[in-house]
Formats: structure tokens, C-alpha cells, sequence
């Protein structure tokens, strides 16, 4: 292994992992280069970076390129061009703005690469990095809920790998029987039930963006921290875990578990129920997929049992939290239910951060939505790429009428 500069830990022998970062600026990306680096400091790094990508934030994006040496970076935000170039002017970092250099990133030849863009944005660049056939890390859950059967698709065909990142996927993943699925009774989605999990309706109606950004167990970006308030978070999951275990969607329940130890449970037919356990820190199901099949040290502090001391459980309470059941519903509707539900929900969680909307009106419009979607028909599947752009276009085109009306009243 060779430095680069500031000993930042950029491998260059012939036989380094090629990694790239989707949404390297993110809580997630953050995380990923804090266990590269943790891996570099005990000696056991043998990588380098070949590109990054973020939507606006340059500043960090510079600082990073500069660190890890990447081949290629990559703003969403055209406007921010001039600006990423002119940070990197005096180093050899090729530079790019906008979806195709996005996608150009994702497509460049890299052995692992952690899609950890938020929502539908997501998409494109992970299916580019599909198709080439990288190991994918995936932690944008919204691209497996608008498009799981043109993803899963994709990586098998082109015979990658799929690594679930979402801390519930990655507990599954690792105790699931894929050579014996049939076996298997039930998945159980653990959920921390948020930080509204004790709220009543009147409560939550006049819920802050700060108090729904303030999850009491996990540190993580805006959008997901709303989802995981009005628990659409455990409803994407729902639609997630669909797509990556080979079961029915009846077979996967969810249980609010406030500690947030046990990360997710499979049981199978003989009573036995198999959990993956650990400190709420998003380096350790990081971890795991950097390694898989092996396994690699992480800073994450270890569990310490004597002072968990106590383990509750819950039933979800679909009524306080009706995106939950505006998730079963769209799994179980199938055509573009899903795609559908997660569009209107990223716009309606955005017009929340933005003060444009209440928090009860983010289910309330997501519901409006595909109540609106379910009327129109549409395709039995979302089966190509083309199909998942149209009709997540359209329920973006009616939530913001929604939000407008709304905003208006
Ligand atoms: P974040 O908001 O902290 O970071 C998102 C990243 O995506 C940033 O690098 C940002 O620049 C980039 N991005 C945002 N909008 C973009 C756009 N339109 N085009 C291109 N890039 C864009 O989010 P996060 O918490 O790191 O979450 C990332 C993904 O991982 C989400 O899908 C989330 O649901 C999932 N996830 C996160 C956690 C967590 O603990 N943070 C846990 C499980 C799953
Ligand atoms: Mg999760």
C-alpha cells in the first residue's frame, strides 16, 4: 500500500479494491471512509478510491477527492461545475456535473461500490454500477421501492452481488438460508418506532422538522430521520426486504423494538428464530458488506449486555402511523403502487423540511396520491427502467399539486 496526500489510505498495488462512493458526502458515505480509514490505520487496507459523487455540497466533495485521490468526481447540481472544477484545478481529479456524470461515476470499473445516494435519485447511477457487475453495497433503499425488479435484475444478470447496508437487510442477510428459503416462516423487521413512537395524533399534528429530525437511536440524514419518524421508513423496508429475501411480502412483519439491539429476526419452521445483535452504528452493517464473506474490524463500540439489561417489544400501531399501512397496501396492490408511494413520500417529506407542509400531511398526501394513481390503472409491473421513470414522474407531478393545494389552504 502507498500514501497519497496527507497519508490519507489510497492503496495503488495491482491487486488494490477498486471502491466507489455514491453519495460520499452523506451520513452513510461519511461513515464508509471512517471504516476505510480504520482499516488503513491497523494496516489492512489495500484499496483506492476510483470516484465520488455528491449533489451539492463541494466544499466537502473537494476535501475528500483531495484526501482519497479518486480517479473521477461528480456534483449532481450542474450549476456547481466551474465551482468542483476550480476546487480541484490543481490536482490530476477529473471532474463532472450532472445526471450523466453521476452515471459516468457509477459506470467507471470498481470492485465494490456503496450506493448511499438518497431517494429515486439514486436509481440511475446504481443501476449503471449494477450492470457492470460490481458488488453493490446498497443503502439507497428508494431505488429497490420504485424499481426492485429492474435492480435485482440487473445485478443478477450482469452476476454481481447485492449487500444489503439497511441495518434490518444486513441482520437478515446475514442469518437468512438462501439454499433453503422455503424454509423460512417469517422475517421480522425491527423498528425503533421513532422519536414520536409515544406521541398521540394531536401531538405529531403540530410536530417541527427539528423534533422529527431527532431520532433517539440512530444518527442519519434529514429524509430517512422524517421516515423514520412517521415510520414510512419501516414501510420502504417492508418493500425492501420483498425484493432482496426470496419471500412473500405476508411473510414479513414488523415489531417496534425501542432499544434498537436486536437489528432484525428471521424465523423458520421448526420455532427457531435467528437475530443478528449490535450497538445502533451504521459501521457495523457497513462492515460486513466491505467484507463479505469475511469479516473486518469496526470502531463501533460492542454490545455490552449488563448494561443493555432490557430488551421491550411492541406491536406497530398502524393507526398513529398509517404509512405503515399505506406500504402493505402498495406491496400487495403490485403495478406502480410502490414506485407510487415512495415519489409522493420524497416530495412530501421535502416540502415538510421546507415548513411547506404539517407533519400529518405527509402520509395524508402520499395516501392522496395513490389513491388518485390507483384510479389511473396503469401496468400489472414496473419491469423496465422507462416504465419506473414514468410513473414516478407522475405521482411527483400530483404530490407537489398536493403540497401546492395544501400550502395554498
Ligand atoms: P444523507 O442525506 O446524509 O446523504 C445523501 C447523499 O446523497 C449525499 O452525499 C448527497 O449529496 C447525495 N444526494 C442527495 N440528493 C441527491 C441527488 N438528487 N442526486 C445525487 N446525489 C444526491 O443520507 P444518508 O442518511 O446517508 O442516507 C443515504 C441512503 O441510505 C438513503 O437512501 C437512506 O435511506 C439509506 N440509509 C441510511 C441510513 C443511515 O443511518 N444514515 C441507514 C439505513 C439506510
Ligand atoms: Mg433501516
Amino acid at each position: 500500500m502507498t500514501s497519497a496526500t496527507n497519508g490519507a489510505p489510497t492503496g495503488r498495488s495491482p491487486n488494490a479494491r477498486r471502491i466507489t462512493i455514491l453519495g460520499s458526502t452523506g451520513s452513510i458515505g461519511v461513515s464508509t471512509f471512517e471504516l476505510l480509514e480504520y482499516a488503513a490505520a491497523r494496516g489492512e487496507a489495500d484499496f483506492e478510491i476510483v470516484a465520488l459523487t455528491a449533489s451539492k455540497n463541494v466544499e466537502m466533495l473537494a476535501e475528500q477527492a483531495r484526501k482519497f485521490q479518486p480517479e473521477f468526481v461528480a456534483i449532481a447540481d450542474e450549476s456547481l461545475k466551474d465551482a468542483l472544477q476550480s476546487a480541484l484545478a490543481d490536482t490530476n481529479i477529473e471532474t463532472g456535473a450532472g445526471a450523466a456524470a453521476l452515471e459516468e461515476a457509477a459506470a467507471r470499473e470498481a470492485d465494490w461500490v456503496m450506493a448511499a445516494i438518497v431517494g429515486a435519485a439514486g436509481l440511475k447511477p446504481t443501476l449503471k454500477a449494477a450492470q457492470r457487475g460490481a458488488a453493490i453495497a446498497l443503502a439507497n433503499k428508494e431505488c429497490l421501492v420504485c424499481a426492485g425488479d429492474v435492480v435485482t435484475k440487473a445485478i443478477a444478470e450482469a452476476g454481481g452481488t447485492l449487500l444489503p447496508v439497511d441495518s434490518e437487510h444486513n441482520a437478515i442477510f446475514q442469518v437468512f438460508d438462501f439454499e433453503r428459503p422455503h424454509r423460512v416462516s417469517r422475517l421480522i423487521l425491527t423498528a425503533s418506532g421513532g422519536p414520536f413512537r409515544t406521541w398521540t395524533r394531536d401531538e405529531m399534528a403540530s410536530a417541527t422538522p427539528a423534533q422529527a429530525v431527532a431520532h433517539p437511536n440512530w444518527s442519519m440524514g434529514a429524509k430517512i430521520s422524517v421516515d423514520s419518524a412517521t415510520l414510512m421508513n419501516k414501510g420502504l423496508e417492508l418493500i425492501e426486504a420483498s425484493h432482496i429475501f426470496p419471500v412473500a411480502h405476508e411473510q414479513i412483519e414488523i415489531l417496534v423494538h425501542p432499544q434498537s439491539v436486536i437489528h432484525s429476526m428471521v424465523e423458520y419452521v421448526d420455532g427457531s428464530v435467528l437475530a443478528q445483535l449490535g450497538t445502533p452504528d451504521m459501521r457495523t452493517p457497513i462492515a460486513t458488506t466491505l467484507a463479505w464473506p469475511d469479516r473486518t474490524p469496526s470502531p463501533s463500540a460492542m454490545l455490552d449486555f449488563a448494561k443493555v439489561s432490557k430488551l421491550t417489544f411492541e406491536p406497530p400501531d398502524f393507526n398513529r402511523f398509517p404509512a405503515l399501512r399505506l406500504a402493505r397496501d402498495a406491496i400487495a396492490a403490485g403495478g406502480v403502487m410502490s414506485a407510487t408511494l415512495n415519489a409522493a413520500n420524497e416530495v412530501a417529506v421535502a416540502a415538510f423540511l421546507d415548513d411547506a407542509v404539517k407533519f400529518l400531511d405527509i402520509a395524508a398526501i402520499t395516501e392522496q396520491v395513490l389513491e388518485m394513481v390507483s384510479r389511473q390503472g396503469g401496468p400489472a409491473a414496473l419491469t423496465t427502467l422507462e416504465e419506473v421513470v414514468a410513473a414516478d414522474g407522475e405521482a411527483r407531478r400530483l404530490a407537489g399539486e398536493c403540497v401546492a393545494a395544501r400550502a395554498a389552504a
